[in-house]
């Protein structure tokens, strides 16, 4: 079944065509990472599916369901940010709550919906704290925990490790593989660090200037590149 298609999904900023022609798809309930260096378009193409940004052509599906002209709260998506786009003055409860009050959610619901996503981040002990009062780890956990609570069908993270110290990084993308075998839900992941996306991926996208290089397992690249470019961006000796 399928999680995340696009199909011939083109952008343009003014003359400039950031993302050309690409069509992809992400399995429902797969992690799917976007890799490539800076500037090759990957954000663009999260945005598009966020719903962030409009697609000068092409179709996006979400579940089977054509979304490309839908409103970004209606398509089922949930982007994570990085933890320093937590609220400082909000209480880690309130950081998560925010988005279900914006939703009309009712208290008792989004009491029930904070309290169940931070057990599954072990937050439950510091749902009083402010941000400034956790360590960085348990910052990015809050920040999960924002979309957790939305009960997305596909969560989107965009860098999401990148202003951590590699230590923590590590642990987190640990953490990360655990969220997705516990949630099961379809997750895209943008990194330009090719041992997060090597680690992280059921199926690697390489993208280089707004064209997917190549599609695969994380084996399938490192044993089998199509290109030099593959071969010497994943790391492998081709
Ligand atoms: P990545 O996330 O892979 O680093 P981006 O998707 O952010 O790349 O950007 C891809 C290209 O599109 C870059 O050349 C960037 O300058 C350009 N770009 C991104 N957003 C805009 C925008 N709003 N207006 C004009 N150009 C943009
Ligand atoms: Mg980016």
């Amino acid at each position: 079944m399928s999680g995340v298609t696009l199909k011939n999904v083109r952008k343009a900023f003014g003359a400039v065509d950031v993302i050309k022609d690409v069509s992809l798809e992400v399995p429902k309930g797969e992690f799917g990472v976007f890799v490539g260096p800076s500037g090759c378009g990957k954000s663009t193409l999260l945005r598009m599916i966020a719903g962030l940004e409009d697609t000068s052509g092409g179709v996006i599906e979400i579940g089977g369901r054509d979304v490309t002209n839908e409103e970004p709260a209606k398509r089922g998506v949930a982007m994570v940010f990085q933890s320093y786009a937590l609220y400082p003055h909000l209480s880690v409860f309130e950081n998560m709550a925010f988005s279900l009050r914006l939703a009309r959610a009712s208290k008792s619901e989004a009491k029930r919906k904070v309290h169940e996503a931070a057990e599954i981040l072990q937050l439950t002990d510091h749902l009083d704290k402010k941000p400034s009062a956790l360590s960085g780890g348990q910052r990015q956990r809050v920040a999960i925990g924002r979309a957790i609570v939305r009960e997305p069908e596909v969560f989107l993270f965009d860098e999401p490790l990148s202003n951590l110290d590699a230590e923590l990084r590590v642990q987190m993308r640990l953490e990360l593989t655990r969220l997705h075998k516990q949630i099961g839900a379809t997750m895209i992941y943008v990194t330009h660090d090719q041992v997060e996306a090597m680690t992280l991926a059921d199926d690697i996208f390489v993208l280089r200037g707004g064209v997917v290089q190549q599609a695969g397992t994380p084996l399938t690249l490192y044993d089998d590149p199509d290109n030099r470019f593959v071969a010497g961006f994943i790391g492998s000796p081709a």
